[in-house]
């Protein structure tokens, strides 16, 4: 099949043919319709999140199952699927309660194997992992769900709980935040975009922000409380900075509740524990969305209230990957989502 391979950190990726990777008697091969390029495929590249060499990276997908293994029970080949970018186990205790998404023996598509920048990949606990993709959502529209957009969607329904009026503030506007301010204004929110560059800020108007906020002008915290007349109902770390995070908790409004959904590789990060008693915050920690939780969001995506394709970016052919990530040495950009299309659907 044909494959982006790349043999060293930063050493470029090579659209080659490589073999077929096995079916894994729990779970499926799926033939891949269509794939996204996010910043953790870049990262894993760098070397910034090991993986085994030489390796193919890719992590967003949908696609149709092309075999299944033996011990599959709900799928069979010709089924159009999408999963989480973090695949449970489908035994343990968390994936046995719906938490697939802190599984700890998680499997990861493009990270803890060979990822969807291929004609084939593989995805173990099918049963568990596995998510309907509906006729009138695309491929390259379900591509972008598997792991900013259902980052986003999670933190803001199951953590942060929000409601139709309440004020949302994101901090940092890239492909999580930008997901974050199209659901949150989908759902009602008012939502406050807060990041440094123009562009940014610019599109997150475009996308349903109410205000926004230049990060680099002025206290963030003394700004978001301002517009949101006492602070923020939920407030989000889209990027994962220490900056970020202590400005989103400082911008809450009492009881309100702080999602960090940025990653912080740097270690322990101060919060101002402080305000988090004499204002009663909440903090969470969101880390994707299990398969279970996927019907919700994707009815919302298949009548139209939420419309993710408004994300998608470039759509390039599985030779442009190399580039893709490339392109990713520069800071965020905010083009949208680049995505490989590989066939029809
Ligand atoms: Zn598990
Ligand atoms: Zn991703």
């Amino acid at each position: 099949m044909k494959a982006v391979v790349y043999s060293g950190y930063g050493a470029t990726p090579v659209l080659t043919d490589v073999a077929a990777p096995a079916c894994p008697a729990d779970g499926v091969l799926i033939m891949v319709g269509a794939t996204g390029v996010c910043r953790s495929d870049w990262h894993a590249w760098k070397g910034n999140d090991p993986v085994e060499l030489p390796h193919i990276g890719g992590h967003e997908f949908a696609g149709v199952v092309a075999a299944a293994g033996p011990e599959v029970t709900r799928w069979r080949a010709g089924d159009r699927v999408t999963a989480p970018f973090a695949c449970g186990c489908g035994r343990c205790e968390f994936c046995l309660a719906g938490d697939a998404q802190v599984c700890p023996r998680q499997t990861q598509p493009g990270f803890t194997g060979p990822g969807s920048f291929a004609e084939l990949v593989a995805v173990h606990a099918a049963d568990a992992n596995l998510v309907t993709l509906p006729a009138g959502v695309s491929f390259v529209t379900a591509a972008c769900l598997g792991c900013r957009f259902a980052t986003a969607f999670r933190a803001l329904t199951a953590h942060g709980r929000i409601r139709p009026g309440d004020w949302l503030a994101v901090h940092g506007c890239g492909g999580v935040g930008l997901s974050a301010v199209l659901i949150g204004a989908a759902l009602g929110a008012r939502v406050v975009a807060v990041d440094v560059s123009a562009a940014a800020r610019e599109r997150a108007r475009e996308l349903g922000a109410e205000a926004v906020v230049d990060a680099g002008g002025v206290r963030v915290d003394d700004a978001v409380t301002e517009i949101t007349g006492g602070g923020a109902h939920v407030s989000v770390d889209a990027l994962g900075s220490p900056a970020l995070a202590a400005d989103s908790v400082r911008c809450l409004r009492r009881r309100g509740r702080h999602v960090q959904v940025g990653l912080l590789p740097g270690g322990p990060v101060p919060l101002p524990m402080d305000l988090v008693i004499g204002r009663e915050l909440e903090i969470y920690g969101s880390h994707g969305m299990a398969a279970r939780d996927y019907p919700a969001m994707m009815s919302m995506v298949a009548d139209g209230t939420l419309r993710p394709a408004r994300l998608t970016g470039d759509v390039i052919g599985l030779d442009g990957v190399g580039a893709a990530l490339a392109a990713m040495d520069a800071p965020g950009s905010t083009a949208g989502m680049t995505v490989v299309k590989l066939t029809g659907g």
